[in-house]
């Protein structure tokens, strides 16, 4: 349930209000927008008298939610979120471009990518140091010490660090991350979900392979039921029976989920489409489409790559396509 307040109340009756639902064992999260301030209602909300409620002389206008998701859902906060890493804001016109290699292979690997992608306009690193593999053969990546060498790049060109954590126990590890990314694979681990909770820095959260819209909210939910709000969404292509791409990108998903959700929604082309020459056109298909930022893998040397080669640009096509993004974002402005 959500409750509009009128403009202009005073803070005293606002928290009496606060406080009279909260009696009624209601958790009340407070969105003080420029024009509004919306109260959301969190719990068993059947025990209080719309009518009123609606009633009181502070109060605007009361509405049920009827969609699972409240912590996220617009509703419950009418204005976009904008995250904040470092000086970097993402979310509500604030578009911002992540860039990195798919796994952190070596120092020079990922400080030569972390110069090149920050110099064509990148204000976040991307770079796995672990790695989910379909096989368990493959390249699994540095762990620890790819997290020290992202540090590295990071002391070298100042660009926050997006990595992605698997299993909760390596938490402790990601303590000096900027960005904590959980993957496509992981969108649903509810245990790590919940502890995510309690870490105070951005979650980047990618949509499951086959997962719903509603499913991927519901994640999101999760973590911010938990008490982290500072989440960001992420499509990077879901299970079809298209061939020749190794997802398909879900686009309308991008306006989709700003209707439904206020939080900022960032869209990965480079598992979306798994080859290389797709990334540029997608990126800019998703920049027109409104999404709040892209995440794209870049390599200095794709043919030898560890982990997704084939999908990297090099730095130079990586430099190519922001010039585009940016001229996108000229005209959609
Ligand atoms: C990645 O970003 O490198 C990755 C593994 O992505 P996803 O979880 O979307 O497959
Ligand atoms: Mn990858």
């Amino acid at each position: 349930m959500i409750v509009v307040l009128k403009h202009g109340v005073s803070e005293e009756k606002k928290q009496q209000l606060i406080a009279w639902l909260q009696a009624l064992g209601l958790r009340i999260h407070i969105s003080d927008g420029e024009f509004q301030t919306v109260l959301g209602l969190v719990g068993d909300t059947s025990s209080v008298d719309m009518d009123l409620v609606e009633s009181l002389d502070i109060v605007d206008s009361v509405k049920r939610v009827s969609e699972p998701f409240k912590m996220c859902n617009r509703k419950f906060h009418p204005e976009s979120m904008v995250v904040e890493v470092g000086d970097v804001k993402i979310g509500a016109g604030n578009f911002v471009m992540i860039a990195g290699p798919c796994s952190v292979e070596s120092e020079e690997q990922i400080v030569t990518v972390a110069k090149a992608v920050k110099a064509a306009g990148a204000k976040l690193m991307r770079g796995g140091a672990f790695k989910p593999r379909t096989s368990p053969y493959d390249f699994a990546g540095l762990k620890a010490e790819g997290l020290e060498l992202l540090k590295i790049a990071r002391r070298e060109t100042g660009l926050p660090i997006v990595t992605e954590l698997m299993n909760i126990n390596d938490l402790p590890l990601f303590e000096d991350v900027d960005v904590i990314q959980i993957g496509a694979r992981n969108m649903q681990n509810f245990d790590l979900l919940r502890e995510l909770g309690h870490v105070d820095k951005p979650i980047l959260l990618k949509r499951g392979l086959a997962n719903t819209l509603k499913e991927l909210l519901m994640s999101a939910e999760y973590i911010m039921a938990s008490g982290n709000e500072q989440v960001m969404l992420c499509e990077r292509g879901i299970r079809t029976f298209s061939d020749y791409t190794r997802n398909t990108l879900d686009l309308s998903a991008v306006p989709m989920l700003h209707e439904l959700s206020h939080l900022p929604v960032i869209v990965d082309p480079s598992h979306a489409t798994g080859i290389a020459k797709l990334v540029p056109p997608m990126a800019l298909a998703a920049t027109a489409g409104g999404a709040d930022g892209l995440i794209i893998e870049v390599h200095n040397d794709p043919i030898h790559a560890l982990c997704d080669g084939a999908q990297s640009l090099r730095p130079e096509e990586f430099a190519a396509l922001a010039e585009k993004v940016r001229a996108i974002r000229e005209v959609i402005a």
